[in-house]
């Protein structure tokens, strides 16, 4: 059942097709939207006006900024550490730099290689990556640890070549704060096998 006009229907129904957000959290948000049109929803409607002009998906890693290339490729002090850290998706590239990892490049591959979904190799920005990893003394492959983003990594390492560049890969194990007895054993298991000297 509709719960306004036409055009506050659409509304609902386009805000619930974000991430996180359903049909009940997107009436919440529209009700939210109008009762606020001149403090929330006009402001709103400007920065999304604003947004739609000025994104671009950087050329050279396919991070998304206002300008291509993006601000972390155009900082010369971030190509001194020679590492180039490789992420599935943008999100991983701005929860590193909320981490603070320091002076590193990224690589965005725009998703993982997924044989069942149709995603091969051509669908995701790896010739770049091939290209851009011999200018850099360590590529680490920062994906997330799942079949597919192991495969996806495993793909990588390949067709890389370690003369010309040093592959790592994050480690698999214990989180910070975390307590054994609640780990899975493939969690545990992998925990053990990247021990560290201390
Ligand atoms: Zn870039």
């Amino acid at each position: 059942m509709a719960n306004g006009g036409p055009e506050i229907e659409q509304l609902i129904q386009l805000l619930a097709r974000l991430p996180g957000l359903g049909p009940r959290s997107a009436r919440r948000a529209v009700l939210h939207l109008i009762k606020r049109k001149e403090q929330l929803m006009l402001p709103l409607l400007a920065a999304l006006d604003r947004a739609v002009a000025a994104v671009r998906t950087c050329e050279n890693c396919g991070n998304i900024d206002t300008t291509s290339p993006c601000h972390i490729c155009a900082d010369p002090r971030r190509g001194d550490s020679g590492i180039l850290i490789v992420v599935e998706d943008v999100a991983d590239l701005w929860a590193l730099e909320r981490a603070g990892v320091g002076q590193v490049r990224y690589h965005v591959l725009g998703g993982v290689l997924s044989p069942l979904d149709g995603v091969g190799p051509d669908d995701l920005n790896l010739p770049k990556l091939i290209a851009r990893a011999r200018d850099y003394s360590e590529v680490v492959l920062a994906m997330n640890a799942t079949v597919e983003g192991q495969t996806t990594a495993h793909y990588i390492t390949d067709h890389l070549d370690p003369s010309e560049t040093k592959i790592t890969r994050l480690a698999h194990g214990v989180p910070v704060g975390g307590e054994l007895d609640y780990l899975d054993e493939g969690t545990l298991s992998q925990a053990l096998k990247a021990r560290t000297t201390i």
